[in-house]
């Protein structure tokens, strides 16, 4: 417990509702503000398929939460995974390794995001990784390059053929970047670096259960972005279910029930979000409702229901009209923020408004110089959109030194077509699993230096 005359406000996450909800604090002396997350940096989720790619290196996208809050003199920032919130003590409780700390809150935002969901085949995961976290997409890094590699080394052509199709489930944005990515990469930076494989006969498959591509922008804008992949040689699959993922590939189920097995070397997970556990963890307690993307049904105030000292933001909040999308987190948390504010000034009108969203659009890049764009009434679409893109990404990004190294990057992957950060690890490739494969509690072991056991039990993968 901290000993403050302050009021203390407690933020979980550091992504875009927890940094913009902290943010709004600055200068304020009648409050002490204790952001916890699970990681040191603030992570701009939208370029990871750019790190992944070897475009940007994880720096770039990834500034420390520490030093973008360093002038912030009332604000704390903790490392730790919140495991457990407890709403009648008012204490949320952290662990790093085996150290556990308990913090107590007046107020708590609770910004923990949304991970990847699997729509109950969590063991896709294993041959499937999602794009969630720095760690997924040094992964992907490692899978995409790697298979190119390896297909070089490879004399069999079905095998090679195998390695060099690459599967990117989801036709949302996400997705729909990916798939142009690996297009780019294929048929332009990697053209004249192996001598046994043709990079640019590499199959890029974009694979959806919706008929339509990008849904949330709706039919002209999702129509072009699907003519605009398919003209780049992407195979767009639409109306067709992933049923099973392997080692070796993917198995679609269409709308008819014709089945189809895809043999292929990488795949990558972009469908379907599940809103972070500590929602249910709070709901419960709360006798709240969440939904089937286990986000919190909340108040119209963005508070949990019988609890108007907690506040549910971003993605982890059940708001009819607000998309889990960046903005829809920030505003919710310069809006969480705003009321404690306001409730400390003695505010009442200003603190009871409900929250209102305000929509500023989607956009998604396709490739070099193509894009779309749908902001209130406008529909753009081709090099406008895309240079809106660069623009609003460039704004949004965090951090100075963040902006101008993205800005380099991009000039050089534009101008000469080749990517400055291929590097790509066994450590990355292999760490996730292997982790799991150790099972949840070893890190304090493995940090000490001391042997640990193999659990049977934990040997799923
Ligand atoms: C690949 C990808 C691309 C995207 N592209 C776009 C885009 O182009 N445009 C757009 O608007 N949106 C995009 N989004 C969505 C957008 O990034 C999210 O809606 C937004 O990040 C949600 O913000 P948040 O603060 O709710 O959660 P996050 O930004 O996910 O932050 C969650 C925070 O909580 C921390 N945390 C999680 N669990 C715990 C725990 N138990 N203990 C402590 N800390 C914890 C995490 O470390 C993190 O700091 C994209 C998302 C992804 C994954």
């Amino acid at each position: 417990m901290l000993n403050t005359d302050r009021h203390h406000v407690v933020i979980v996450g550091s992504g875009f509702g927890g940094l913009f909800a902290a943010k709004e604090f600055a200068g304020r002396d009648d409050v002490l503000v204790t952001l916890v997350a699970k990681t040191g940096h603030h992570l701009f989720q939208p370029l990871l398929y750019q790190v992944a790619t070897g475009i940007l290196s994880e720096g770039e996208v990834a500034p420390a939460t520490r030093e973008i809050l360093r002038r912030q003199r009332n604000t704390r920032v903790v490392l730790g995974l919140v495991e457990q919130i407890d709403l009648q003590a008012r204490t949320v409780t952290s662990r790093v390794h085996e150290h556990v700390t308990v913090t107590g809150y007046d107020s708590l935002i609770l910004a923990a995001g949304s991970g990847q969901s699997y729509f109950g085949n969590d063991h896709f995961a294993t041959f499937a990784p999602g794009m969630k976290s720095i760690d997924d997409a040094l992964e992907l890094r490692a899978r995409i390059f790697g298979a190119f590699e390896f297909a070089e080394t490879i004399e069999d052509p079905h095998e090679r053929r195998r390695l060099l199709t690459f599967v990117v489930v989801g036709a949302g944005p996400t997705g729909v970047e990916m798939a142009g990515q690996l297009h780019e990469l294929s048929a332009m930076t990697l053209t004249h670096e192996f001598r046994r494989i043709d990079p640019s006969e590499a199959r890029i498959i974009l694979v959806d259960g919706a008929p339509q591509m990008l849904p949330a922008f709706g039919d002209e804008l999702g129509g072009r972005a699907h003519k605009a992949l398919e003209k780049l040689g992407v195979d767009v699959r639409l109306g067709a279910m992933v049923t099973d993922v392997d080692e070796n590939g993917i198995v679609l189920t269409y709308q008819d029930k014709r089945t189809e097995r895809i043999e292929c070397g990488t795949k990558i997970w972009a469908a379907g979000v599940q809103a972070n556990e500590l929602g249910a963890h709070i709901a419960q307690q709360a006798g709240a409702q969440v939904d089937r993307s286990g986000r919190v049904h909340v108040e119209e105030d963005l508070t949990l229901p019988g609890h108007p000292e907690v506040f549910v933001i971003g993605d982890m909040m059940a708001v009819d009209g607000v998309p889990g999308l960046a903005q829809g987190a920030i505003q919710s948390g310069q809006y969480a923020a705003g009321t404690i504010i306001a409730r400390l000034a003695g505010e009442q009108e200003r603190a009871g408004e409900p929250f209102s969203y305000r929509d500023k659009g989607s956009m998604a890049i396709i490739s070099k110089y193509r894009a779309v764009a749908s902001i209130g009434g406008m529909r753009l679409s081709g090099f406008p959109a895309w240079a809106l893109w660069l623009l609003v990404h460039l704004v949004f990004l965090v951090g100075f030194k963040s902006r101008v190294l993205t800005l380099v990057n991009w000039a050089i992957t534009f101008v000469s077509n080749t990517r400055g950060e291929r590097v790509a690890t066994n450590q990355q490739l292999v760490g996730r699993l292997a982790l799991r494969q150790l099972g949840p509690h070893t890190s304090g072991p493995l940090v000490r230096g001391e042997t640990v056991d193999q659990r049977p039990g934990d040997r799923s993968d």
